[in-house]
């Protein structure tokens, strides 16, 4: 059929061989892609041209992506890593009294975040729980990771009142709140989007293991400015094919010294001359850190 002039459009949603393209007027379109454009994902920058109206959706075919700033990757049914997010600026990783934060799991999704070179910061949520039980492990952890220069806010998702400076944060980015079960991800995602359908469209797909449920990352626009994608899969990011050369650059502080370590190869345990070990014992780099870095190590082939 006829096609429109060629328009800029972002990738809200992704259906098999379909995206959900949104122009700057947030005009959606249903289009297909042109051949051998590769896979599109959530928040990928696109040209596209309007089609004709079908069944009173607006249809279109998407022509070119345009260079990702950054991806967003977890494995699929196949076991590969695929990217499922596309430009995203931030990651927030919610933490909160309750369910405890461990500082090796917060360390963990740092370790993914930097490797993915997106920045991420710290939500302390559920700040209507701080108490005397638990406020000196949470101050402890807030300076230990200010001190390493990442952000830090603190809210609840419960009180509309203590949102106000992460909704100017969340404004002019696109973000994604990772973070282990029960921080309260879902609550601060209903309270920050109001009357929005957060129920995440599931699709079937058929893999040649069999029928799986997939669900689709979605982009949502906040009334205060800024865009959020989510999706179950999204909430879930981690460390999923780390090599230890990945984890050392996740961490920032200890990527910051390796260099300097006497001998090329240096694994940082027991070599003289060992830049790591010498930050260490110097109290340049916390010791805390330094055993948490060693425990992922120790991990990596669990993962
Ligand atoms: P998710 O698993 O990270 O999505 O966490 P949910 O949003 O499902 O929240 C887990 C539980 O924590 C629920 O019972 C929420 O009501 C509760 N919760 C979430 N945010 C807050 C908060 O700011 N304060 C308090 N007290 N509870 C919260
Ligand atoms: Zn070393």
């Amino acid at each position: 059929g006829d096609l429109g002039d060629e328009t800029h459009g972002l990738v809200i949603a992704h259906f098999g061989t379909q995206v959900e393209v949104e122009d700057e007027q947030r005009q959606r379109y249903r289009c297909f892609l042109r051949a051998n454009l590769g896979s599109l994902v959530t928040g990928d920058h696109v040209v596209f041209r309007p089609g004709q109206e079908q069944n009173g959706v607006q249809t279109g075919v998407v022509e070119t992506v345009l260079e990702r700033n950054s991806e967003l990757s977890r494995p699929n049914p196949y076991n590969e890593i695929k990217p499922v997010a596309a430009n995203i600026d931030v990651i927030l990783l919610v933490i909160a009294p309750e369910p405890y934060a461990h500082a090796n799991l917060i360390d963990r999704y740092l370790v993914a975040a930097e490797n993915c070179h997106i920045e991420p910061i710290i939500l302390l949520n559920k700040i209507d729980l701080v108490n005397d039980d638990n406020s000196e492990h949470l101050a402890d952890l807030l300076n230990r990771y200010s001190y390493l220069g990442y952000r830090i806010l603190q809210v609840s998702a419960h009180d509309p009142d203590s949102l106000g400076e992460l909704k100017e944060f969340l404004n002019d980015q696109v973000s994604v709140f990772v973070g282990q079960s029960g921080v309260g991800k879902s609550s601060l995602i209903a309270t920050l989007l109001p009357g929005e359908d957060l129920r995440i469209g599931a699709l079937s797909e058929h893999t040649r293991k069999g029928r799986h449920t997939t669900t689709t990352a979605r982009l949502y626009h906040f009334p205060a400015g800024g865009d959020l994608i989510d999706s179950p899969g999204i909430r879930e990011f981690g460390l999923w094919h780390m090599s230890e050369d990945d984890v050392l650059y996740g961490f920032r502080e200890l990527r910051a010294v390796a260099g300097h370590c006497r001998f090329r190869d240096c694994h940082h345990e027991q070599e003289p001359g060992c830049a790591l070990i010498e930050a260490v014992e110097e109290g340049i780099i916390s010791e805390a850190r330094f055993s948490s870095y060693k425990r992922i190590l120790e991990t990596l082939s669990e993962l």
